[in-house]
């Protein structure tokens, strides 16, 4: 079974994402369910998947015992994957992914979430996905199927990504899940896996910058102490070193005591990593989700920066109307989410009046309501009423 700790094979968190009803859920339980029975892993049905799955991919077992579920091993054992499927919140937050399935039906084509979740996942840095275009039971034209094919070749072409080379699997996910029609379902989801194997790259680790990790959740653990789980974005931890909890109004220091991954105690933790830190002399109440741990010093916690920022277009599900100066919506990063007032930088002619309209690349300052962990190359999403109406890289902070 899966669940084993072992640096031999990179994790790698991999995501459905598409439209609503594509059948991203059904894909992940086909996936798990497949997966399972050649011992790469423990199936999750339907509804465990659904619940919570925020909750449930995690991947960190330092509290509980969600982890086991979800972690598989393809049949190539080139990759440990973390597999679930993802809420927008998840994108925006980006603290997980490193690859995504983007599931499109056949019976629709491709939707505005489709284009938003492409543009998400180019946003938060994923360099390959593949297409899976799903309920094939549901339609009889081949050409219409072609047509979806190519529909999303283009797509992917449009948004940065390898419209020709990337794998398209055409399947059923419910077939495969309620182990019907094998040529459609099972043996697609083989064709996924071995797509996932032999396409996505695992990323370049950045082992070499200062530690870095979002807190996601923070346990208390009688006995030991508080414990921080998170995903380390960049640099090594041993147990025993310095860090500073920062953002959100702190700026603490203490000592890592502990680490630990998969239920297995170790000694270091490294880029990549999904790791519960165990910290000396710390409360439960002193840290908190958005949050990071850091090596000391090495990066600030702002209010403000400067940055350029993508206005998402209607068709992308983005706002219909543009906006002015002073507009606050929340920014998403990591683990957190902000309010954020967004102005034109000082000097720009007319700013009173100036919209900046969906479709608009624009460089705006934005102002924090709280302080978070900022530099120069951050990505971080804007959202608005439930909807993504931007995404922005930051080019400078302020004190
Ligand atoms: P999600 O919102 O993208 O997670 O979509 P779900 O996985 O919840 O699926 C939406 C609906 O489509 C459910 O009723 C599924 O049973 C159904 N569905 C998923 N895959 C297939 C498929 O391959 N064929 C058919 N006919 N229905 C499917």
């Amino acid at each position: 079974a899966g669940g084993k700790f072992s640096r031999k094979k990179p994790h790698f968190n991999i995501g459905t994402i598409g439209h609503v009803d594509h059948g991203k859920t059904t894909l992940t339980a086909a996936i798990t369910k497949h997966l399972s029975e050649q011992g790469g892993g423990k199936f999750m049905d339907y509804s465990q998947i659904d619940k919570a799955p925020e909750e449930k991919a995690r991947g960190i077992t330092i509290s509980t015992a969600a982890a086991d579920h979800c972690i598989f091993s393809t049949s190539s054992t080139r990759l440990l994957l973390v597999i679930m499927p993802t809420s927008i919140n998840m994108i925006t937050g980006a603290a997980q992914l490193d690859g995504a399935i983007i599931v499109v039906s056949a019976t629709d084509g491709q939707m505005p979430q489709t284009r938003e979740h492409l543009l998400l996942a180019k946003q938060v840095g994923i360099k390959k996905l593949l297409v899976f275009i799903n309920k094939v039971d549901q339609v009889d034209d081949p050409e219409m199927l072609e047509l979806v094919e190519m529909e999303m070749r283009d797509l992917l072409s449009q948004y940065g990504y390898d419209g020709e080379q990337t794998p398209i699997i055409m399947g059923t996910a419910l077939a495969a899940l309620e182990g019907r029609d094998p040529e459609r379902g099972s043996k697609k989801i083989q064709e996924l896996m071995d797509a996932a194997d032999t396409w996505l790259d695992v990323p370049a680790r950045d082992l070499d910058k200062p530690f870095l990790m979002y807190v996601e959740d923070v346990f208390s653990i009688s006995g030991r102490g508080t414990v921080v789980t998170g995903k380390v974005e960049r640099g090594t931890i041993t147990k025993g070193a310095d860090v500073e909890i920062l953002g959100l109004g702190a700026k603490i220091k203490t000592t890592l005591t502990g680490i630990e991954m998969f239920h297995k105690e170790l000694d270091r933790g490294e880029a990549g990593d999904n790791m519960g830190a165990l910290l000396r002399g710390i409360k439960r109440e002193q840290v908190r989700r958005g949050q990071v741990l850091v090596a000391p010093g090495s990066i600030k916690s702002v209010k403000k920066f400067k940055a350029q920022i993508y206005v998402l277009t209607k068709d992308e599900g983005g706002r219909y109307t543009p906006f002015m100066s002073n507009y606050r919506p929340q920014l998403f990063i990591r683990t957190t989410d902000v309010t954020v007032a967004l102005t034109f930088p000082p000097g720009t002619e007319g700013a009173d009046e100036k919209l900046v309209m969906p479709g608009d690349n624009v460089e705006m300052v934005g102002e924090l309501v709280h302080d978070i962990a900022l530099e120069a190359g951050s990505r971080f999403t804007l959202r608005e009423g439930g909807k993504t109406i931007g995404t922005g890289l930051i080019s400078e902070v302020y004190e």
